[in-house]
């Protein structure tokens, strides 16, 4: 039997049916499913991600909801609509394409829009604001989906946002979430605990990217207990883009090449040095050391071989620097 919903996400599940069914059936939604198809989006996506399409219009959703028999007191709570100075009630979000966020139950709870245009004066995506049922540092996108493929799976994939979800998701991998653009918090990576302790982070490959798989590396090293694994794609992609360019095996692939946490750090590390340099090379063995030494000891003897090659210093001179770092250590 049908349980009852806070009336909030009730209302968040009549806006959502309601963008929904403008994008995939009515005019004014074509403009929005023109540009879905540019993004490759087919029907069955759409539909498992009921993207919908807000037209261009300050009252559609407005008269809607009215029409439902919501009062304006709580449509006035439920962040899909501005108020103006004299008290009147406009939607939110206009020409954009429309992604519902969902609680960890599956209830769409709020809303990231996508503007259409190039224009670079709007920001590309408008998200919902905090409300009663809208907590943005304990929502994931697509927890709830994601976390029954997890079960299966094995494992949960961490994207910077919906796209990347969407794109993975239609190239096979059903376990991804997002933080959405904000940066992942600490109860977001508690509620990752609570499905898997594997996780593989797939962020950008930009600068931006890096740094924020970085950060999630600190974050969930700092919670315990997780096995991670980073995804590192080419400079000027994002996942999306990758599935785009390379398809669904090749980025299924990449996923299963995810390296260590530790091959993840000398990687970056080795971005920060120029290791032509020998003062710089000194200082990028020493830091390197200093992390190798945290591992156990056949991971220790691995990469001090590794580095011994890379770097032409013999691996007895890295031994004795290692053996210094673990007892700095303890
Ligand atoms: P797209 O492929 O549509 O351009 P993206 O996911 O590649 O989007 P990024 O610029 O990589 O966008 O940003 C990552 C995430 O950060 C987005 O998915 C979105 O959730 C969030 N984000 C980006 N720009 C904004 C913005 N201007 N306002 C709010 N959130 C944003
Ligand atoms: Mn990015
Ligand atoms: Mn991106
Ligand atoms: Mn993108």
């Amino acid at each position: 039997q049908p349980v009852k919903l806070n009336p909030l996400m009730e209302m968040h599940k009549e806006a959502a049916d309601f963008y929904h069914q403008i994008l995939m059936t009515t005019k004014i939604g074509e403009r929005g499913l023109e540009y879905a198809r540019s993004r490759q989006l087919d029907d069955e996506t759409l539909k498992h991600f009921q993207v919908g399409y807000a037209p261009d219009r300050g009252d559609l959703l407005l008269t809607y909801l009215r029409e439902q028999g919501f009062e304006d007191s709580l449509l006035s709570q439920s962040g899909l609509f501005v108020q103006s100075k004299d008290g009147r009630l406009f939607d939110r979000f206009r020409d954009r394409l429309m992604f519902p966020m969902t609680d960890e139950a599956g209830h769409p709870v709020a809303f990231s829009g996508r503007r259409l245009s190039d224009n670079k004066e709007e920001a590309k995506y408008l998200n919902s604001p905090e409300t009663s049922v809208f907590n943005k540092s304990n929502l994931l996108f697509h927890f709830a989906e994601a976390k029954k493929h997890a079960r299966k799976e094995g494992h949960l994939v961490l994207f910077e946002g919906h796209m990347d979800v969407i794109s993975a998701y239609k190239a096979g991998v059903k376990t991804g979430i997002a933080s959405m653009g904000t940066s992942l918090t600490e109860q977001q990576v508690y509620m990752i605990r609570r499905i898997t302790k594997n996780v593989i982070i797939n962020y950008d490959g930009d600068d931006p990217g890096l740094h924020a798989a970085e950060r999630a590396v600190g974050l969930f090293k700092q919670a315990g207990n997780f096995n991670l694994g980073i995804v590192v794609l080419p400079e000027k992609m994002d996942p999306d883009e990758y599935v785009k360019q390379y398809g669904a095996e090749h980025y299924q692939g990449a996923i299963k090449g995810a390296i260590s946490t530790t091959d993840f750090f000398l990687y970056r590390l080795k971005q920060k040095y120029n290791l032509n340099n020998e003062r710089e090379k000194v200082n990028y063995l020493a830091e390197a050391i200093q992390e190798i030494a945290g591992l156990n000891p056949v991971e220790q003897d691995l990469y001090v071989n590794r580095l011994s090659e890379e770097s032409g210093v013999s691996v007895e001179a890295l031994k004795v620097n290692l053996s210094r770092a673990r007892r700095r250590n303890r």
